[in-house]
């Protein structure tokens, strides 16, 4: 992909602060950071979404998330994070090459990533499992 930010990163084209690289993933530090030491966990093959990603990847995706996570809970970190993946516009995303954040949280940090509840009214959430079920 001629114009993706991450895919020019990936094959070394413009620089980042990277942290963790194999054959199919590349982690870096996010430029703009939700809290100091926020990673992205990034396929080097391009694709959209998660849901556009290959099977292989995507394992490789989770495990190289996790081996970020540990490192940072081990370096500056406590072992609380949250993993974050925008998915589509209206998720928020805004790089259209799938990836993972990876945040570090602290005691007194101000990000909030809480939503209120909505409720279900009668059998409304059983006609939504059986929607989704018909596609799985
Ligand atoms: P989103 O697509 O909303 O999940 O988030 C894209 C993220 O990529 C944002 O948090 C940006 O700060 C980050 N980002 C964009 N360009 C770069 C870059 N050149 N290096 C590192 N992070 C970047
Ligand atoms: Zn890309």
């Amino acid at each position: 992909m001629e114009d993706c930010i991450f895919c020019k990163i990936a094959d070394g084209k413009i620089p980042a602060a990277k942290i963790y690289e194999d054959g199919k993933i590349i982690s870096f530090l996010d430029i703009m950071p939700a809290n100091k030491g926020h990673c992205l966990i990034v396929p080097k093959k391009h694709a959209q979404t998660l849901t556009e990603m290959g099977d292989e990847d995507l394992a490789a995706l989770i495990k190289a998330a996790k081996k970020v996570a540990s490192a940072l809970s081990l370096s500056f970190g406590n072992g609380s994070f949250n993993i974050v993946m925008n998915n589509g516009k209206e998720a928020g995303q805004i790089v259209n090459h799938a990836h993972i954040h990876i945040i570090p949280r602290f005691q007194k940090d101000r990000l909030r990533l809480k939503w209120s509840h909505l409720k279900y009214e009668g059998d409304e959430i059983k006609e939504y499992a059986e929607k989704i079920r018909k596609f799985i």
